[in-house]
């Protein structure tokens, strides 16, 4: 059970303040059409309509997004344009914020996740959970595959972080093409990675999170993903 005005705030339908207008304008039912006119009243969320349509993922949510470039992973304007204007109003507005699970550069295409699940965030960011994520890069210059051990010997030293970059399987595609399997989400973390052997990676896109591929979602676009996905 939770209280309405707690639930229609969190769920972005409008200020905790404006809940009270909602339930005067018998915006909010019961299942059986009964006006709930108390907006502190505990409710079952499944046993609420507003306008007449059931609460909005009241349990949370979990999305698989097409990030394109140009797009920053930020909640600040000042950075934008920003993933998350992507999404609906009333996902942007809901609290817990709708996040990235980790960020992809500006300039990085490929699979995001977005959740509201704090926890969830936590799990899969998590260096002990060790989640593979594979990146494709393309390059400046034809790829050496003396990279291949380098990469996989987790030796490599990035500039100002304490432990080397874990091993990574690096997999050539073509001259100046790789995937890339990260276990880790250092800052720029393939980018630099290239870069410490003088590479500069001219495009960078995420085809994998875990077991999720982006298949043929167009980019800029998203689905959603069951909230027992990672359980
Ligand atoms: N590594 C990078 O360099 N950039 C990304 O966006 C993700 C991984």
């Amino acid at each position: 059970m939770r209280r309405l005005d707690q639930l229609l705030a969190n769920l972005g339908y409008c200020s905790r303040r404006d809940a009270r207008a909602w339930t005067k304008a018998d915006r909010i039912t019961t299942t059986t059409g009964e006006p709930l006119k108390n907006s502190a009243q505990k409710v079952d969320p499944a046993a609420v309509l507003i306008d007449g349509e059931p609460p909005d993922h009241p349990d949370g949510l979990l999305l698989l997004l097409h990030k394109p470039t140009g797009l920053t992973c930020s909640h600040d304007e000042r950075e934008g344009p920003l993933v998350y204007e992507l999404l609906p109003a009333r996902w942007r507005a809901r609290n817990p914020t709708v996040t990235s699970i980790g960020r992809l550069d500006k300039d990085t295409s490929g699979l995001l996740l977005l959740t509201d699940q704090t926890a969830l965030v936590h799990q899969l960011t998590s260096p002990k959970h060790k989640v593979p994520k594979i990146y494709r890069a393309t390059v400046d210059r034809d790829l050496d595959p003396a990279l291949i051990p380098l990469f996989a010997s987790g030796t490599i030293e990035l500039e100002g972080e304490k432990a080397p970059c874990a091993p990574a399987e690096l997999t050539l595609v073509d001259a100046r093409t790789a995937e890339l399997t990260l276990i880790e989400g250092k800052y720029h973390q393939v980018r630099r990675m290239f870069a410490t052997q003088g590479y500069h990676v001219e495009t960078l896109h995420r085809t994998t999170f875990g077991h999720l591929t982006l298949d043929d979602l167009p980019p800029g676009t998203y689905h959603e993903l069951p909230l027992t996905t990672f359980a």
